[in-house]
């Protein structure tokens, strides 16, 4: 067998992402690809902010010897003081390059944690509904997912997290503005949280590490801005990149950064270090870092997204779909309207409307709507989302 029995049981559990995929294609064959509504990817449409682009063509016009080869594992010393900088100036800590190292996007900078944290056995706490890779992503590195439903509103629920904490507990995974459901956590929320942690270690003796994902973290709306994790939480490492808020997630450019109050940082920088190399990554890409050490105050513009959602929200509660209004990232979860999602992802299908189901980020009974496509796309799904609400009799 050239797939391991691991492997081919995660495809095969997986293999509804497939067969979307399989659908979608041959919906586009039959109706046309203007007329299949695609909600599945969180592959922004939008473009790179002008920015990036203005840099690009001066690197290119001013190439500079030795620019594409290897350099320190941890990235460009330049890069991380210019990471290092917008994280001081968030949380009001004093952050330096030392406590940060470029990576192959969040994905990557989330391998290299875990690998770097875990012993066989350790116990990961993921919050309900997750990102669907994070149970994969904790499997590569010997440890254990453990799953823990959130609150109301999928708002951290404190008494389920504390009850979930065990000997074994290495690390919670936290993400806000989160995929799928759209939530910020509030400050409050994450200071009741390191509060407990660290309870857990005065009797336990272990320090977990928070775990702080957070992509979307500049795309958030109404007003809210998202918590500073370092300016809450005392035992967190951030993990994020540039794939949403520049647009860039085919350049796999992303970093983690370490607070400069987590216990024993030199040594947890250390491993990370060397963890990046060993996995193979050996370091970011070049290119990119160069271009994102000046970006690091750039952002795609948030309006259209926020114009994206209100018109979803509007219409699809107008229509009787009920959901949570998320704050942030470009994702909706709403409720299925019948018990069985994926039946109901289906039956979406058939109307051209292509979704997720809930249960693909161990939340059965919800759909997830990714938004990050372009507006006339969305205004043209409507009459196909109104003949669905009346197949449910909404
Ligand atoms: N974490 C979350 C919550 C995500 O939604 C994604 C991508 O969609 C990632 C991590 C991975 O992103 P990246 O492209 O930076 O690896």
């Amino acid at each position: 067998m050239p797939v391991a029995d691991k492997i081919q049981t995660f495809i095969d559990r997986s293999s509804w992402i497939r067969k979307m995929f399989e659908e979608g294609a041959r919906l586009r064959e039959i109706h046309g690809p203007e007329n299949v509504f695609d909600f599945t990817l969180g592959n922004p449409t939008v473009e790179p902010p002008p920015a990036f682009h203005r840099r690009l063509r001066e690197l290119a016009a001013n190439p500079e010897p030795g620019m594409h080869r290897y350099m320190s594992n941890a990235g460009y010393d330049e890069t991380r003081a210019a990471v290092a900088a917008r994280l001081s100036r968030e949380s009001g800590l004093t952050v330096t390059g030392d406590q940060v190292i470029m990576t192959c996007g969040a994905g990557g900078a989330l391998n290299v944690v875990l690998k770097t944290l875990l012993n066989p056995g350790d116990e990961v706490i993921i919050l309900t509904p997750y990102f669907v890779e994070y149970k994969f992503y904790i499997d590569n590195h010997g440890g254990c997912a453990k799953e823990v439903p959130t609150g109301t509103d999928f708002q951290l629920d404190l008494a389920a997290i504390e009850a979930a904490l065990g000997p074994k507990t290495a690390a919670i995974i936290v993400n806000s503005p989160n995929n799928p459901t759209g939530v910020v956590y509030p400050a409050e929320d994450l200071r009741r949280l390191n509060a407990l942690l660290q309870q857990h270690e005065k009797k336990t003796g272990r320090a977990v590490v928070v775990i702080s994902d957070e992509p979307y973290a500049r795309i958030a709306y109404d007003g809210i801005r998202v918590p500073s994790v370092f300016s809450c939480i005392d035992n967190a490492v951030i993990v994020t990149s540039h794939s949403k808020d520049l647009a860039l997630p085919g350049e796999r450019i992303g970093f983690l950064a370490a607070s400069p109050k987590m216990a024993d940082c030199e040594a947890f920088m250390a491993g990370a270090v060397f963890c990046n190399r060993v996995l193979g990554f050996v370091n970011a890409p070049a290119l990119a870092q160069r271009l994102v050490a000046g970006l690091q105050e750039e952002s795609v513009p948030i309006t259209p997204y926020q114009q994206k959602r209100d018109l979803l929200y509007e219409r699809l509660t107008g229509l009787g779909f009920r959901m949570v209004k998320p704050g942030g990232a470009f994702y909706l979860f709403p409720q299925s309207p019948i018990e069985d999602d994926v039946e109901f992802v289906r039956r979406a299908q058939a109307r051209n409307i292509l979704l997720v189901p809930g249960s693909g980020f161990g939340a059965p009974g919800y759909f997830r709507i990714a938004y990050c496509i372009d507006l006339e796309v969305i205004e043209r799904s409507l009459p196909a989302w109104e003949q669905l609400a009346a197949d449910f009799n909404l």
